[in-house]
């Protein structure tokens, strides 16, 4: 339990309604109170957690919650425990990654499985703000997107050692959102629990995702290493992708690419605009052919593009296409960019639906958490007025269970997709 000396936020009357749901995000216009505390990112994590745990009360000194409060954190107060007798100490932290691992552990833990890339943990949804972790095998990922998680990371490094024993844990900050949250661009990198310089070995790794392989370079590729989200979705979008032309548009390291090629789709031409991603798709082909998870012609039915997809979609010729997949990176990162966003979205889907042949197929995602399901759908509907077309939904695609969606937070349902066909 929380001694005296524990500081107290109190928020302005009205604005604890979400709060009291267990919404965990606080903004500092909802504070009545604000504070000075010492900087969070040069404490060690036990003082830094006694400093900024904060006990949060409505305007009427109720309790609403726990959480941890810093002004220099573009989110200042994240909630953390809604229980009085509850205080989310080091020992809390460590026990909610634990937790968080063991619910996922039968779905990842087991030997021989056809998928060794996983996502351990996933943030706010998981209860524990700012931090991504994935598992590449023998490789753990933990990826800071908040100054409370950097603050907090040797507590998550010791959790994560003692569930896993890992031959590495590597922590790195997203880049996203390092300049909103001041922090430094930092990589470090544990082994047995210990800070050790950066071992060469550990950063191509060949990992698998259902049955098929990818050799990734946890240093120098996108957020962690692979895109986990979109397991599942590469399954059922390659399920219609048989004796079909398909485009992969914003390919990265081939995940649909892939899919389609063992799917036995007719050729597949992929696009992206980071040489790095193509580079890594054409080494995930040729070690797929050689391992004999993919058809010896693979390499022959696919061609790889650098480029801009937006000039892609409007350069390609109509009617060439029975499948294009639209798997944009984030744009809208928060609500700012959403009028831009909805632009984007809209004409890239316009031009799908354009461009694609009669009947065929259209996988369109959006990884924007400030875009919901119903603005994306009705963002297609527009897009499918002014292409003139009458479009069907014929599959509906989310996140897989390792990147739960937790009710009292709306914004951990951040992948939206559809299969559309154009009619
Ligand atoms: N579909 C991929 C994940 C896509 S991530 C998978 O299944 O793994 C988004 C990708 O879009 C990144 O690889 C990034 O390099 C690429 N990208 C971002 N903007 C782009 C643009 N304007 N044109 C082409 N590629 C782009």
């Amino acid at each position: 339990m929380p001694n005296s000396t524990i500081k107290t936020i109190r928020i302005k009357r009205g604005k604890e309604k979400q709060l009291v749901r267990h919404h965990p995000w606080v903004f500092s216009g909802a504070i009545e109170n604000i504070e000075k505390m010492p900087d969070a990112c040069e404490q060690n994590a036990e003082d830094s957690i006694k400093s900024h745990t904060v006990r949060v009360e409505d305007s009427d000194h109720q309790f609403i919650a726990y959480g941890w409060y810093d002004e220099k954190s573009h989110i200042a107060l994240r909630l953390l425990s809604w229980d009085e007798q509850v205080f989310p100490d080091s020992r809390w932290w460590k026990s909610m990654i634990i937790a968080a691992i063991r619910r996922r552990y039968d779905w990842f833990g087991q030997k021989g499985r056809a998928t060794n890339m996983f996502r351990l943990i996933h943030g706010e949804a998981d209860m524990l703000p700012g931090f991504a972790i994935d598992i590449y095998k023998h490789i753990v990922v933990i990826q800071i997107s908040a100054r409370v998680a950097w603050a907090v990371r040797p507590t998550a490094v010791e959790a994560v050692e003692q569930a896993l024993r890992p031959q590495t844990i590597m922590v790195n900050v997203d880049s996203d959102l390092r300049r909103v949250e001041h922090l430094e661009s930092s990589v470090e990198y544990y082994c047995k629990g210990i800070l050790v310089e950066p071992p060469e070995i550990v950063h191509q790794i060949d990992c698998m995702e259902s049955g098929l392989l990818y050799r990734l370079n946890v240093r120098s590729s996108q957020k962690t290493g692979h895109y986990c989200d979109q397991r599942e979705n590469r399954i059922k979008v390659a399920q219609f992708a048989k004796n079909l032309k398909v485009l992969d548009l914003f390919c990265y390291t081939g995940g649909f690419t892939l899919h389609c090629l063992k799917s036995l789709c007719l050729s597949v031409d992929s696009v992206d605009s980071s040489d790095y991603a193509l580079g890594q798709l054409e080494e995930n082909i040729r070690l797929n052919v050689q391992n004999g998870r993919l058809p010896a012609d693979s390499g022959n039915r696919v061609t790889l593009t650098k480029g801009d997809c937006f000039e892609v979609l409007r350069s390609i010729e109509t009617d060439v296409y029975d499948m294009i997949i639209i798997d944009p990176p984030k744009l809208a990162p928060n609500r700012s960019h959403v009028e831009q966003a909805e632009r984007a979205y809209k004409d890239l889907n316009r031009l799908a639906m354009l461009k694609v042949k009669k009947g065929g197929y259209i996988a369109t995602f959006s990884c924007s958490g400030a875009i919901n399901r119903e603005k994306f759908a009705l963002i297609l509907s527009w897009a499918a007025k002014d292409a003139k077309k009458e479009v069907h939904i014929v599959s509906v695609l989310g996140q897989p269970n390792d990147h739960p969606i937790r009710l009292s937070f709306p914004e951990s349902e951040y992948l939206k997709g559809f299969i559309l066909q154009v009619l």
